[in-house]
């Protein structure tokens, strides 16, 4: 399976900086996803169009559309030609005090709009510390179960992102990383998921990517800053061809 490489641009770029990076990695036949901001969403689709790229947003409501004044919609984003979100990332878990009630909202909603979530997991610093990494994956995944299988078969992938490495320039190492995407694996192949790639993600630069997409049961990088330009986005995704 080629190794996927996915962009979360978080809230950086304007509507023309995104068009144009989207547009250049994807006329160069790149297969990267993009997590644009909610105003890029409709210039990055535009700029994609034809392409293998696709686009996804970094959130959305778990209502239907009403009156949630500031929300988005799962429905609005379909519309906006969007096929994936991003659900359970930890500036959204910590940030924003997303709990697993809420997590689970707008999985359901996610899907039942017609998207394909990209589930987020991974533990505080403390939780490593504590010897306790592996359970809180688990824990986070234990979501999952919750969902109808119809549903959770439409995850088109799940992040291990331990929170101490995202944003920091700290990576984690080969073994935190290995053991850790074997976990993801076992639990979801409980679940009947079998075919959802596990991404790394935190602090991934492309001095490191080669190293990391080489990792066993690494199928791909959810990638922050480094994505916000084309060198650093492009190199890194020359080394998942290369992987
Ligand atoms: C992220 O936000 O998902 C992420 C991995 O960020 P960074 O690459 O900047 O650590």
């Amino acid at each position: 399976m080629p190794k996927i490489i996915a962009a979360n641009w978080k809230m950086n770029l304007r509507r023309q900086s995104a068009s144009t990076l989207a547009g250049r990695l994807a006329k160069e036949g790149r297969a990267c996803w993009f997590f644009a901001a909610y105003p890029h969403l409709d210039v990055v689709g535009t700029a994609i169009k034809g392409s293998q790229c696709k686009l996804g947003a970094q959130d959305l409501s778990p209502e239907i559309d009403g009156a949630f004044t500031g929300d988005v919609s799962g429905e609005m984003l379909t519309d906006l030609g969007c096929s994936m979100v991003l659900i359970g990332h930890s500036e959204r878990r910590q940030g924003y005090g997303e709990d697993a009630a809420r997590l689970l909202g707008k999985l359901r909603r996610a899907t039942q709009a017609g998207l394909a979530p990209l589930f987020c997991v991974g533990e505080i610093m403390a939780k490593r510390k504590a010897g306790k990494a592996e359970d809180t994956v688990r824990e986070q995944l234990a979501l999952l179960t919750k969902l109808a299988a119809v549903e959770r078969s439409r995850l088109c992938a799940v992040a291990y992102e331990p929170v101490w490495a995202i944003g920091t320039g700290v990576n984690a190492t080969p073994a935190e990383i290995v053991p850790m995407h074997a976990l993801v694996k076992s639990e979801l192949e409980k679940m009947g998921l079998t075919k959802q790639p596990i991404l790394y993600g935190g602090s991934v630069k492309p001095d490191n990517a080669a190293e990391l997409l080489g990792l066993a049961g690494v199928d791909g990088l959810l990638v922050g800053g480094a994505s916000l330009e084309y060198d650093s986005l492009a190199a890194i995704d020359d080394a998942a061809k290369a992987a």
